[in-house]
């Protein structure tokens, strides 16, 4: 509810491309990110008459497993349907596309937003042909057409109208973004469009919904939010005013921040569906259905019951599920869940990706590790850490250090030794200083002693500047009481 009593109401379509190797119903290669336009095309993609499509398996195997991702169950039987609309990217004058009997019927998808958990219906998704791609060269009086993407298998999922906020519609995006990534069903690379959403919008402030808006083709999970906030204001903004909403597709224009008008739809659009007769239906076994399941990797959700044993904050549980797919030459979550048999080292592990490691794989710092190596590093500097020979802020440069080298010391604390970052815990070493200092600095010892607590800072130091930076600092303090008598 927004505080002029407005309650926004907004469901997501999300066009997802699926990394199939080849086309939907070609043999063509499926990704165009790099190829000159018009190269990946045949006559199947042209639409060349009597040129018959071939339904690609691997694309019904991902969009099943894009169901379980979405907590469903891929239909035993779907069917392939004609769309019809004329555009110039579009060359047979139909798209080839799901219209009753869709792949996915029904699902959800979990999303939070400050703390709230919110289960987020998924009416369908269906397996569709992607059409071409129309330029418009700046200034010039004509338009160029690429149909390299024509054909591109994509599955659009279509969300029930659960989401009632802006902060929600992009949890939503971003949650189905890690579901499609952790399934492994598309590259889901927004910077290439393999992710695209439509945002439907409309406000009421009574128990009957509004007209709806449709903003579409957003690619950031950030273009979701800022659009849908700015709907929401749009439209409360002409209600205010006495003004009808009208339903119409509207487009969003990313550096002015604001949606525009792209064209009013005054009846449904007629697309004249009717049922593909060059393909035939697509029918599951159960036996299929079944090794599909079998398949499917730990899902976010998994993940984060996983990780929240372990008692890290939310955010640090996102931004590790976040880096396990965008950084994905380290598998994070894996090396976590090989040591979650010693919880404190798999905390430690956690704590330093979060704070560390993955911070240096974004700026491009780190050194390309095994997974074995990896561990072996982090295993040995918690043991040294655990032993009190490490300070926390030695640990940081140490492991900045060895994460950074592909050459790796065969002995780590040797090596951390030579660069002086070890210290001492040796109770008879320190002992000795402690006595030296508390002899030395009569006025701070009695402060300490009478009860004044900061005094003990100062005493620390010099016990830190005697033992050349070596002393452990909460050993150093234990004995420090423990000689004053506290
Ligand atoms: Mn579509």
């Amino acid at each position: 509810m927004t505080k002029s009593g407005y309650r926004p109401t907004i469901g997501v379509e999300c066009h997802v491309q699926l990394k199939t190797k080849t086309k939907l119903f070609s043999g063509v290669n499926n990704d165009a990110r790099e190829a000159p336009p018009n190269t990946l095309v045949s006559h199947i993609d042209f639409g060349l008459p009597g040129a018959l499509p071939v339904l690609n398996r691997e694309a019904i195997h991902l969009a099943s497993k894009a169901a379980f991702a979405l907590n469903s169950s891929p239909q035993p039987f779907s069917k392939f349907d004609r769309k019809h609309y004329f555009y110039p990217d579009l060359p047979m004058g139909y798209q080839i596309s799901q219209y009753d009997e869709p792949i996915i019927i029904g699902g959800s998808v979990d999303i939070e937003v400050d703390g709230q958990i919110k289960t987020i219906g998924i009416t369908r998704a269906h397996l569709e042909a992607d059409a071409g791609k129309s330029i418009h060269p700046s200034g010039q009086n004509y338009s160029l057409v690429d149909l390299n993407r024509c054909g591109t298998p994509l599955l659009e999922i279509v969300s029930q109208p659960d989401l009632n906020s802006a902060q929600e519609a992009k949890a939503f995006a971003h949650e189905l973004y890690l579901a499609m990534r952790y399934a492994d069903v598309s590259e889901a690379d927004l910077y290439y469009g393999n992710m695209r959403f439509d945002v439907n919008v409309s406000v009421s402030n009574n128990d009957q919904l509004g007209i709806r808006t449709e903003t579409k083709n957003l690619n950031s999970f950030r273009s979701v939010e800022k659009a849908v906030e700015y709907e929401v204001k749009r439209q409360i903004e002409l209600l205010e005013k006495g003004q009808p909403i009208t339903q119409e597709t509207r487009g969003w224009d990313d550096a002015k921040q604001k949606t525009f008008l792209q064209r009013t739809k005054e009846n449904a659009d007629d697309y004249r569906y009717m049922p593909d007769p060059d393909l035939p239906p697509v029918v599951l076994s159960q036996e299929y259905i079944d090794k599909v399941a079998a398949e499917m990797p730990v899902m976010p959700n998994q993940w984060r019951a996983k990780l929240k044993s372990l008692e890290l904050s939310s955010s640090q549980i996102e931004t590790l599920l976040d880096a396990e797919v965008d950084l994905a030459h380290i598998n994070y979550l894996s090396l976590i869940d090989k040591v979650k048999d010693q919880p404190k080292t798999a905390k430690f592990l956690a704590n330093w990706f979060v704070n560390l490691e993955i911070p240096l794989q974004r700026e491009r710092k780190g050194a390309k590790l095994e997974d074995k190596q990896r561990l072996e590093i982090y295993r040995e500097v918690d043991r040294l850490y655990t032993s009190k020979l490490l300070s926390s802020t030695n640990v940081k440069i140490l492991l900045i250090d060895l994460l950074s080298s592909k050459d790796q010391p065969d002995n780590i604390e040797k090596y951390a030794a030579d660069q002086g970052l070890t210290q001492s815990s040796d109770e008879n070493e320190l002992g000795q200083i402690v006595s030296r200092v508390i002899k030395d600095n009569p006025k701070a010892a009695q402060d300490v002693a009478s009860g004044e607590a900061k005094a003990i800072g100062f005493l620390i130091g010099q016990v830190m500047k005697l033992s050349q930076g070596k002393a452990n600092p909460t050993t150093t303090q234990d004995i420090i009481k423990k000689q004053l008598g506290l």
